[in-house]
């Protein structure tokens, strides 16, 4: 069997153009153009970059955004206060706080100051204890996004066997809430994996679904796949490649090229997961202009 590839660049763009399209509308009725606020303390020059692409996509889709950049020695009150001011201003759809934050600053202390209807990365204890509750909330946007990929693939989680490796807050946990809900969409019967599994070829072979969230280059090998599975590969690594001029290259937590012989669908990496989160957020943004 050679899988089939699940093209996640194509299936964002095509979110991303939905969004546009509903913007306008929105606008059209009456709305308020949505508007995300990023605040970005410091200088690490790989989250520029993220934030960088998220305002490149909101405005892509017809929506503002500004970046709230703020120097390293910001005190914990002072971006509790930036936060506050955030909230109460209704020209401010969503809020998002750029991660990972200096080490003085307490993550969970301001994710928490972040008012749910405009937390549109959908990661603050509120969010994930209501998307715990199955009451609809922001979910964060990788998970979300495995979602809506499946979906938009005709590949229904119904009933299905799915098996997640990886459970951290950010993408493992929550996606597995969201696969458990009792919803179109999701209702699948979800075990999620981690370092503590024993025989874990012998619990991802039983997936109907197989997701890789790990960060561990091409971990997920062919022996550990059922034969037809639809796999998601949600890693992003960086390995050595002498042949590549910067001499590094991107690779997922699943060995690509022995999977694609066993299962029935695969997404790439780069090209899979990666461009849905984006397109995730701008959904949310859309959402909370809206009032979710
Ligand atoms: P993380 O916080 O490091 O969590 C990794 C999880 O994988 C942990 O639960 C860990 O188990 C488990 N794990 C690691 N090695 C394992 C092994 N050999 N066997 C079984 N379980 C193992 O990582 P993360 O933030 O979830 O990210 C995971 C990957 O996704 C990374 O490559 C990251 O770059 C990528 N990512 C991609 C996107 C995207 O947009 N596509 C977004 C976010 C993250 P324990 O809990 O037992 O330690």
């Amino acid at each position: 069997m050679t899988a089939r590839i699940i093209d996640g660049t194509a299936i964002a763009a095509a979110v991303r153009a939905d969004v546009a399209r509903q913007v306008e509308a929105h606008i059209a009725a009456g709305g308020r153009r949505p508007h995300l606020s990023v605040i970005l303390v410091g200088d690490d020059p790989a989250s520029h970059v993220y934030v960088r692409n998220k305002g490149r996509a909101c405005e892509e889709a017809g929506m503002t955004s500004e970046t709230i950049q703020r120097p390293a020695t910001l005190t914990q009150q002072e971006l509790l206060d930036e936060v506050a001011r955030l909230n109460a201003d209704p020209s401010v759809s969503g809020i998002l706080v750029q991660m990972p934050l200096p080490q003085h600053l307490d993550e969970l202390a301001v994710m928490s100051a972040l008012s749910p209807k405009k937390d549109v990365d959908g990661l603050s204890p509120t969010s994930l204890g209501l998307l715990l509750q199955g009451v609809p909330a922001f979910a964060p946007a990788t998970p979300s996004g495995v979602l809506e990929m499946l979906r938009r693939e005709g590949i229904d989680p119904e009933g299905q066997r799915v098996v997640i490796v990886g459970r951290s807050v950010l993408v493992g946990r929550p996606l597995a809430m969201l696969l458990a809900n009792k919803a179109p969409g999701a209702n699948a019967t979800v075990t999620l994996a981690h370092t503590g599994t024993r025989d874990l070829g012998a619990v991802t072979r039983e997936a109907d679904i197989l997701v890789a969230a790990m960060g561990r280059p091409r971990a997920i090998t062919a022996d550990m796949v059922k034969p037809g599975a639809v796999v998601i590969d949600v890693g992003i690594n960086q390995i050595d490649d002498a042949s590549r001029k910067s001499g590094k290259r991107l690779v997922g937590d699943v060995d690509f090229e022995g999977v694609s012989a066993v299962a029935s669908a695969i997404t790439p990496v780069p090209g899979g997961v990666g461009p849905m989160t984006i397109a995730m957020l701008i959904v949310n943004t859309l959402a909370a202009a809206k009032g979710l």
